[in-house]
């Protein structure tokens, strides 16, 4: 495991409890798959991970360039091909007040392991649960944040009611995603997905919209209620996580024939073939230039 620069066991202690990350969830973080050696969507999910950090005022304290080869290096340092890694980036050691003038700098963590399937099944069941997602104007869904506790709320409560994923919906009764993933819903060959103001930009979903536009599958973003869900012909969940993932049931309604649909295989098939080709190599990537941190 990565810890500001240097690689420790995993098992090792390394934070404090006046690391601000931990006691307040003041940090951001980032999801990302490496498949068959190749890092998938690295640059986008760095990206994603330094835009967090802007939005919360945060210093990252490295570039982008050293934060991609810390990344690559903790693989190389596990031997991995195939893994899933956790950047995590929190506003670094303070006091027991809240703030972030009394953190000195951040501290930077990668953890890696092996990762298969995140779900069971690849057909869900879901629940569409009452806790609203994080109001925009509150706490941004688009900010990765360490503060996941709306989502695990959710998760709390899909468990409790016998799904596997929880659907949000908006403070407008909108659907906005789910616990951990995009959402997609597909009635009569049209694939619909929300907007990005309630949900997290999600990088599978860009990658969803992209395989679907390439096959000639019209894609649309916008709004969709809680009647578009139950009615819908196929609904697929996206994330780097659960990856693609069909949803069969919601809220006790059999969406469409009840399995994975045939837009959704075709997704399937176009997102492995996408995850086992493209990436960066892990193995063969040039070292970055010694930046100072
Ligand atoms: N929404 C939420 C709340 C998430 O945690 C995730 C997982 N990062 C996603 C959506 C999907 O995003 P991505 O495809 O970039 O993993």
């Amino acid at each position: 495991m990565y810890v500001n620069g240097k690689f420790v066991p995993e098992n090792q202690p390394v934070i404090s409890v006046f690391d601000h990350g931990f006691l307040y969830g003041d940090g951001v973080f980032e999801g990302i798959r490496a498949y068959n050696g190749r890092v998938f969507k690295l640059r986008e999910h760095v990206d994603r991970l330094f835009d967090s950090a802007k939005a919360i005022d945060l210093d990252i304290g490295m570039s982008k360039e050293a934060m991609e080869e810390a990344i690559l290096e903790t693989l190389r340092k596990n031997n991995f091909k195939d893994a899933y890694i956790r950047p995590i980036v929190s506003r670094g050691n303070g006091d027991l007040g809240l703030d972030p003038l009394k953190c000195d700098k951040a501290n930077v963590f990668i953890v890696a392991k092996t990762m298969s399937s995140l779900y069971d099944t690849m057909e869900l069941k879901a629940i569409t649960v009452g806790v609203r997602r994080n109001a925009p104007d509150a706490l941004s869904p688009n900010i990765k944040s360490l503060n996941y506790l709306n989502n695990i709320l959710a998760k709390i409560e899909a468990n409790a009611k016998g799904g596997q994923e929880a659907i949000f919906l908006d403070h407008n009764g909108f659907v906005a995603e789910g616990s951990g993933d995009n959402i997609f819903i597909i009635k009569n060959g049209v694939v619909y997905t929300p907007p990005t103001i309630n949900n997290l930009k999600g990088i599978t979903r860009a990658t969803a919209i992209e395989l679907l536009e390439k096959n000639k599958i019209p894609t649309r973003v916008e709004n969709i209620s809680l009647f578009d869900v139950y009615t819908a012909d196929e609904i697929f969940v996206t994330g780097t996580a659960a990856e693609a993932a069909a949803v069969v049931w919601v809220d006790g309604r059999t969406i469409g024939a009840g399995k994975t649909g045939p837009v959704t295989a075709l997704m399937l098939k176009e997102f492995e073939k996408i995850t086992s080709t493209t990436g960066t190599e892990i193995y063969t990537a040039k070292k970055a230039p010694a930046r100072a941190a």
